[in-house]
């Protein structure tokens, strides 16, 4: 049986006050050099502390300028550095977010299998950068070789930072290093392949999360019976295509703490198949990723647990599979939600929001202090805003601000599309409260205006990560989005 590995891409983070002592000195050191703008001596002052011997020459031999993303080697010609990795930021004013990732995944890739430990000389990168360039390091050294023969044979496990100043602190590594747990398990779950990952392996990961974590975790499974006795129709209209039954995970983080709980809900669809309204084959593998709403919900409860982060915070995984079989809903059945209203579900593939809307009403028994979905929910919304942010719908605007600050500082952005009651009536339905769809115009609003006839009583915002949570082409596999911008709205909500 396979199992979520043991985080063996786990890099440790620290802050080292001296460049220069003798442990240092024998691993990997990367000097971040800034292009050179007008001043003639200005790449050989900033790499004055790097002791090149020779630094004319090779300045000269090397055409190194400092130019965005050039990485130089440096073996045996530094007197206090035997292995140097120079490595050009350019203009520091042209820095942003993707920018960082691209030198994060540059130098982790021409380190990662050279040492255990490297030092990075962040003196040079402002110091506003350094918490998002640490982040970024974090998330180039991800390898998923779970079924390969061959292993990545990744060797990195230490980065330690340099810098005449710095914002880092250890309550911000700790909390990387937590983010980057999170993430990566997130990233696994949702890379492992459907007849591997179902909705039990889902509810069975989340035990195991809990059996590591006893003091702050909680998991309580719901079973097909049981979400029957609930009157969970429109989730088991979804389930009961399969031969692997569905389950509702709930993990409850510091059940203790006296507050009421921000509920976090993930869609679960291990694997989506479209059910009878079937897919076409091609890229149908992709739909194994329709589990990364609930992988991005127990990669928050891993962060939460490492960081040990003091606020009450509650999982929901809504875990299904959706299969076409003699037992599957048909187009055009009706169900009566665990809300009491009914849906004519006219197209099974949208099935995400028929298991989330019984999750999204079960969850009210924990009388939230605010409820975020999160769900590969629509193709519409990728087809709006592409692969590089979320979509953001909510009715209120505080929460939608913070969620959309917390995006810009962990640079796992959203964009904030329209929820609002003028597009209702694209839901009506003839035969039944509503239809499950609203047509073709504004697909991801008429989505999330679904979700919104089941979280009218409490404060709720839901995020479609259907372009995000994962990358097609060479880079295909999970992206552990948005686990970073939900820790920073947790870290936040608790710093204020
Ligand atoms: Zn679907």
């Amino acid at each position: 049986m396979m199992t979520a590995k043991d985080n063996d891409d786990f890099m440790k983070l620290s802050l080292i006050t001296d460049l220069l002592s003798p442990e240092i000195k024998v691993q990997p050191v990367i000097s971040l050099i800034q292009e050179n703008k007008n001043d003639d001596n200005n790449l050989a002052d900033q790499l004055q502390s790097s002791q090149i011997t020779q630094l004319e020459q090779w300045l000269e031999l090397s055409q190194f300028e400092g130019k965005f993303n050039q990485l130089h080697p440096i073996y045996a010609q530094s007197e206090a550095f035997p292995q140097l990795f120079v490595v050009g930021i350019g203009d520091v004013e042209q820095l942003n977010g993707i920018k960082l990732q691209k030198l994060a995944q540059s130098i982790v890739k021409a380190t990662q299998k050279l040492a255990e430990t490297i030092s990075i000389d962040l003196s040079n990168l402002p110091e506003t950068l350094h918490y998002q360039f640490a982040l970024a390091l974090t998330q180039a050294n991800y390898a998923y070789d779970e079924f390969k023969t061959k292993k990545s044979e990744i060797t990195l496990k230490n980065i330690q930072f340099f810098a005449e100043q710095t914002s880092l602190d250890s309550a911000q590594l700790t909390l990387l290093q937590a983010i980057q747990k999170g993430q990566h398990f997130t990233r696994h779950l949702g890379n492992t392949p459907g007849n591997v990952c179902f909705p039990e392996y889902l509810a069975d990961e989340a035990l195991k999360l809990a059996g590591e974590f006893p003091d702050l975790l909680n998991v309580t499974v719901l079973n097909e019976q049981q979400m029957a006795d609930l009157g969970m129709n429109a989730f088991l209209a979804v389930s009961k295509g399969s031969e692997r039954s569905g389950r509702v995970v709930l993990l409850e983080y510091n059940a203790q703490q006296n507050q009421k709980p921000v509920v976090l809900v993930g869609k679960g669809v291990t694997f989506d198949t479209g059910g009878i309204s079937l897919k076409p084959a091609a890229t149908m593998d992709e739909m194994k990723f329709d589990m990364c709403g609930a992988a991005t919900v127990l990669g928050v409860m891993r962060a939460l647990c490492e960081s040990k982060l003091p606020i009450h915070v509650v999982g929901a995984l809504a875990c299904a599979e959706n299969m076409p079989s003699g037992h599957a809903t048909r187009p055009g059945d009706i169900v009566t939600t665990m809300s009491g209203q009914t849906v004519e579900v006219l197209n099974t593939d949208a099935e995400g929001r028929l298991v989330l809307c019984d999750t999204l009403t079960y969850i009210a028994r924990y009388e939230p202090e605010l409820v975020i979905d999160i769900a590969t929910l629509t193709g519409a919304c990728v087809v709006a805003l592409g692969k590089v942010l979320s979509g953001l719908f909510s009715p209120d605007n505080a929460l939608s601000q913070a969620l959309i600050d917390a995006g810009e500082q962990s640079f796992d952005r959203v964009w904030r599309l329209p929820v609002m009651d003028d597009y209702q009536e694209l839901l009506d339905s003839p035969f039944a409260d509503m239809g499950n769809i609203g047509g073709p115009y504004g697909g991801a609003i008429t989505a999330a205006c679904f979700l919104q006839r089941f979280t009218r009583d409490y404060r709720w915002a839901h995020l479609d990560i259907a372009g995000t949570a994962w990358l097609s082409g060479a880079q295909k596999g999970a992206t552990g989005r948005p686990v970073p911008l939900l820790m920073q709205f947790l870290a936040n909500r608790v710093s204020n």
